[in-house]
């Protein structure tokens, strides 16, 4: 299911928008529009004039538009760093929750991770710090015609400040949890490091999730006030322990998998099938040999793409009785699909994960013959095994 869509690239990432972070920015535009009318009152003539429905919200349309720009700043900060550290960004998605830069290989090396890390933070920081600056300005001015800007500049800083300071909180998966993280694992395996940072995050996120809940923090800060039932923040602190959780096995995941290589884990007989096989008799193939995938060649032994069960599954009784294997081939991408049998396992994996993929062709590094598959199923296998050995 497609959930969100790009909407531009800057410095050559995609930025995409998540449908929840739709719930933000309305949220945004109506919590400003629906200030009570007071705080919109230009004072002209007497007792002034109330602002129309058409400014406010026009108004309000301006602080989405300006917060969902200093979110994505904040973003950038750690895909420009990341960046010049030579990891490749793959996008950038804006959640409800905030943003994500998903990053080719988030390095494992704690000096370059935590300086990734800081760089959205500090640029939070500095800009709030400018929007709070801009809101003392218009303050001194004193014109109560600025009122609704003055509200507008202030809630911008105190959204950035605040994003920054949840941001430096040492619990995964906050930014906070990956410069802990670095500072744990220049003393300790990475692995481990990794779990104990996560561990941090999900206490956090429980203690967030009750004391959210029965202490709105915003509103404390803001008024004094104690405002309970707050739900948003019982939902946030379900993410992030969703996501400390999916960190913690990404790792166990790819540490399990150090040191192996392709060569180790493709399979190198059940391979292939010719094109123009019926897909009748691929499937009887495919009960045979109990395999799902494979690498469909062309006459001359070309590779020409993938099949695996997933296709055939779609397709009718008759369809199975008219088609080809070249009906149905899986269009296939060389220079991500092939792998060489040198390569590390974990790249294969991150791979298929990426290209949302179930198998991939293995070359041979010198001759460029295809040896072998590496396929997703195996892998798993292969890592239970690994688990297994203790
Ligand atoms: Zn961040």
């Amino acid at each position: 299911m497609q959930t969100s869509i790009q909407v531009g690239r800057i410095i050559g990432i995609p930025i995409r928008l998540h449908f929840t972070f739709l719930f933000i920015l309305f949220g945004i535009i109506y919590g400003f529009a629906t200030l009570p009318a007071t705080e919109y009152r230009i004072p002209m003539g007497l007792g002034g004039i109330e602002m129309d429905t058409f400014f406010r919200y026009f108004l309000s349309s301006i602080a989405a538009v300006l917060f969902f720009f200093t979110l994505l700043l904040h973003e950038l900060s750690h895909s420009y760093v990341a960046m010049k550290f030579g990891t490749k960004i793959h996008g950038i998605t804006l959640f409800f929750f905030g943003g994500v830069a998903m990053m080719e290989d988030i390095p494992k090396n704690p000096d370059k991770e935590w300086r990734i890390a800081i760089a959205g933070p500090l640029m939070s920081i500095a800009l709030g710090g400018l929007f709070l600056l801009a809101y003392f300005g218009i303050k001194t001015l004193n014109l109560a015609v600025y009122r609704p800007v003055e509200i507008l500049v202030f809630t911008l800083g105190f959204l950035n400040v605040a994003l920054a300071f949840f941001n430096l909180i040492p619990a995964f998966p906050m930014d906070g949890g990956r410069v802990f993280r670095a500072f744990l694992a220049k003393r300790m395996p990475f692995l481990k490091a990794t779990k104990r940072a996560v561990l941090v995050g999900k206490i956090f996120a429980v203690v967030m999730a009750v004391g959210g809940f029965i202490v709105d923090p915003f509103t404390f800060i803001l008024t004094g006030e104690i405002i309970t039932g707050n739900i948003w923040f019982p939902l946030l602190a379900t993410f992030l322990y969703i996501a400390a959780t999916e960190e913690e096995n990404a790792t166990i995941t790819f540490s399990s998998l150090e040191g192996i290589k392709v060569k180790h884990v493709m399979r190198t007989e059940r391979t292939s099938v010719p094109e123009d096989m019926p897909i009748v008799e691929l499937v009887n193939k495919m009960l045979e040999e109990k395999t799902a995938e494979y690498a469909v060649v062309s006459e001359n032994g070309e590779l020409k793409g993938f099949i695996t069960f997933d296709e055939i599954k779609k397709l009718s009784a008759e369809q199975r009785y008219r088609l080809k294997v070249s009906d149905v081939i899986n269009s296939f991408d060389r220079m991500s699909e092939v792998i060489s049998q040198e390569e590390e396992a974990a790249e294969a994996l991150k791979r298929m994960m990426r290209n949302k993929r179930k198998v991939l062709a293995v070359e041979d590094t010198i001759t460029g013959s295809i040896v072998g598959l590496i396929t997703r199923r195996d892998l798993a296998m292969f890592m239970e095994m690994l688990k297994g050995r203790g």
